[in-house]
C-alpha cells in the first residue's frame, strides 16, 4: 500500500476543465504510470473516469468530451509491484452528503491498519491508503461543515486529517469546492497556481509539481505550507493550518531533488535541474579522477554528469543510447527480468567507449541492477576503465513515505561497504556524493529535508517490526543494531 503519485486539481468557473486536467496529469506522468484518472463536477454531479494505464491510454477525445464541468481533480498512480489493481486507481469516490466527494493521494500513511479499523473497515478490506482516508472522511459526514458556503467537505477534512500520520499531499473535491492538503512534514510537494490575471483570477490550480501549471498557462502562486489546507470555491481561496505549531516540521523528500521530480520543477524556489548539475559539480570536487570522458546513465544521470564534466574539465560524451519508448524498469519482480529490462532500455555506443577511461554518473544506486548491468555492458564494449560517481549518498534504508523501495535486504548499500560495492559492481572506483554536499548543491539554506533512506533517521516513526527494515542476515523481527534516530 504505497503510493508515490501525481495529483492535480482545477477550479475555473465557466470553463470546461477536463482537457486542462488531462494536460495537468500528462505533465505528471513521471510520478506514476500504473493508472490514471480524473473526477469532474459541473456544480451538482461528480463524474469519475479512471483506468489502468498511461494518461494518454486512459483518456481520448470521446472520454474527455463526456466530462463536463468547471471543477476537477486528477491523479497518476505509481506502479508498485504486487498491487496492480483497478481498485487502487484514483481518484477514490464516495457517494455521501449532497453529491459525494473524490480524493487523490500522493504519499504513504504509516498507521493504515489502525486507521482502517477506526473507519469501520474490516482488516484486509481496504486496498489502499486513499481508500482508508476516503472511509474516514465518509464516516465523519454529514453536518460537520461549520459554514456550508465553504463546501461541505472543509469541516470534515479539519476533523479527520489531523488524526493521520505519515506522508500525504491530497487533492479533494465535493460538487462545488476544490481542496488541497499537505501533511505537517510536507514530505510530498503540492503547489497552488492561478489561471487568469493576478487581480482577477479566472481560476485556481493545485499540482504536485509546477510544470503541470506551466502546460495549462497557469501562474505559480506558492507551495502549500506543511500542514496547510486550502479551500477553493466561489468566494476565493481560504487557508487553514490543520496542525499545532509543534507538530509542523518542514521535511520535503530530498529524493524529489535527486530523482523523483521533473528537472523543470521548482521546489523551495529552486529549479531541480540546476540542483542536479550542482550535485555533479560538487561530486567532481569531492571525488576527482583522471579520465577521458564523462558520461551519464540516461535519463536520470544526465544533469549531474554535465555538472561533473564542467567542473572536472573532462569532455562530456554519450556512452549509452536509451530506447525512448521504454519507461521505468525499477519495479520488475525478479532480478533477471530487471537486468534484461536494463539491457532492453540502454545500449552502449561502442565507438565512443572503446579504449576510454570513463566516468559514469548516475543519480542513485538502489538495488544496483542498473549500474551493475551498465558496468558489464561498458566492459563488453571495450571501456578501459569505469569510474562510478553517484550524485546522492548510499541508499541504505527503505522509504515509508510514499516511494516504493525494496526491503533493506535488497538495498546494496545496506549490506556492503564502498570497497565491497566497488568490487561487486566490477568498477575501477566508486564514490557517492556526501549528504552535506547534496544539501549544498540544492542550496535551500536552512530548509529541513527528509533523508531517512540515506541516514535511517525517520522523521515520523515507522513500524519497527516491518520486514522491509530487516537487513541481510537479520532474523525475522530482529533488527541489526538500533535504528539511528528512532
Ligand atoms: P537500481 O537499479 O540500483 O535498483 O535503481 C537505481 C536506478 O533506478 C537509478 O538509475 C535511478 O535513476 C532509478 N531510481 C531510483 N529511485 C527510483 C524510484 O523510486 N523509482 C524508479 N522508477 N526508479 C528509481
Ligand atoms: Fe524521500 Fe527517502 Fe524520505 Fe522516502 S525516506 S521521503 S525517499 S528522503
Ligand atoms: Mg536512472
Amino acid at each position: 500500500m504505497k503510493e508515490a503519485c501525481g495529483v492535480f486539481g482545477v477550479y475555473a468557473p465557466g470553463q470546461p476543465v477536463a482537457r486542462l486536467t488531462f494536460d495537468g496529469i500528462y505533465a505528471l506522468q513521471h510520478r506514476g504510470q500504473e493508472s490514471a484518472g480524473m473526477a469532474v463536477s459541473d456544480g451538482e454531479t461528480i463524474t469519475v473516469v479512471k483506468d489502468m494505464g498511461l494518461v494518454a491510454t486512459v483518456f481520448d477525445e470521446r472520454t474527455l468530451s463526456a466530462l463536463q464541468g468547471h471543477l476537477a481533480i486528477g491523479h497518476t498512480r505509481y506502479s508498485t509491484h504486487g498491487s496492480s489493481d483497478w481498485r487502487n486507481a484514483q481518484p477514490a469516490y464516495r457517494a455521501v452528503g449532497r453529491a459525494g466527494f473524490a480524493l487523490g493521494h500522493n504519499g504513504n500513511l504509516t498507521e493504515t491498519d489502525t486507521l482502517a479499523e477506526r473507519a469501520g473497515m474490516l482488516p484486509g478490506v481496504a486496498t489502499s491508503d486513499s481508500d482508508v482516508v476516503a472511509g474516514l472522511l465518509a464516516a465523519a459526514y454529514p453536518g460537520t461543515a461549520s459554514d456550508p458556503a465553504d463546501g461541505e467537505l472543509a469541516g470534515v477534512i479539519q476533523a479527520v486529517v489531523p488524526e493521520l500520520a505519515g506522508a500525504f499531499s491530497f487533492v479533494l473535491m465535493d460538487a462545488t469546492h476544490l481542496y488541497g492538503v499537505r501533511d505537517p512534514h510536507g514530505f510530498r510537494p503540492l503547489c497552488l497556481g492561478r489561471l487568469g490575471e493576478a487581480g482577477r483570477p479566472a481560476g485556481w490550480v493545485l499540482a504536485s509539481e509546477s510544470p503541470a501549471l506551466d502546460v495549462i498557462g497557469a501562474a505559480f502562486v506558492r507551495e502549500l505550507s506543511p500542514g496547510e489546507l486550502v479551500v477553493i470555491g466561489p468566494s476565493g481561496v481560504r487557508s487553514v493550518q490543520l496542525f499545532a505549531e509543534d507538530q509542523v516540521d518542514d521535511r520535503l523528500c530530498i529524493f524529489e531533488f535527486v530523482y523523483f521530480a521533473r528537472p523543470d520543477t521548482r521546489l523551495h524556489g529552486i529549479e531541480v535541474h540546476g540542483a542536479r548539475r550542482r550535485m555533479g559539480e560538487l561530486l567532481a570536487r569531492q571525488a576527482p579522477v583522471d579520465a577521458d570522458m564523462v558520461m551519464a546513465v540516461p535519463e536520470s544521470g544526465v544533469p549531474a554528469a554535465e555538472g561533473y564534466a564542467k567542473e572536472s574539465a573532462i569532455p562530456y560524451g554519450q556512452g549509452l543510447v536509451k530506447n525512448r519508448y521504454i519507461g521505468r524498469t525499477f519495479i520488475d519482480p525478479d532480478h533477471q527480468a530487471r537486468e534484461r529490462a536494463v539491457r532492453r532500455k540502454l545500449n552502449p555506443l561502442r565507438d565512443n567507449i572503446e579504449g576510454k577511461r570513463l566516468v559514469v554518473v548516475d543519480d542513485s544506486i538502489v538495488r544496483s541492477t542498473t549500474i551493475r548491468t551498465v558496468v558489464a555492458m561498458l566492459r563488453e564494449a571495450g571501456a578501459a576503465e569505469v569510474h562510478l560517481r553517484v550524485s546522492s549518498p548510499p541508499f541504505a534504508w527503505p522509504c515509508f513515505y510514499g516511494i516504493d523501495t525494496p526491503t533493506r535486504a535488497e538495498l546494496l548499500a545496506a549490506s556492503m561497504t564502498v570497497p565491497e560495492m566497488t568490487a561487486y559492481l566490477g568498477a575501477d572506483s566508486l564514490a557517492f556524493l556526501t549528504l552535506d554536499n547534496l544539501k549544498a548543491a540544492i542550496g535551500a539554506g536552512g530548509v529541513g529535508f527528509c533523508d531517512a533512506c540515506l541516514t535511517g533517521e525517520y522523521p515520523v516513526s515507522v513500524p519497527l517490526a516491518d520486514d522491509r527494515l530487516r537487513a541481510p542476515g537479520d532474523r525475522p523481527g530482529v533488527l541489526q543494531g538500533a535504528l539511528p534516530g528512532v
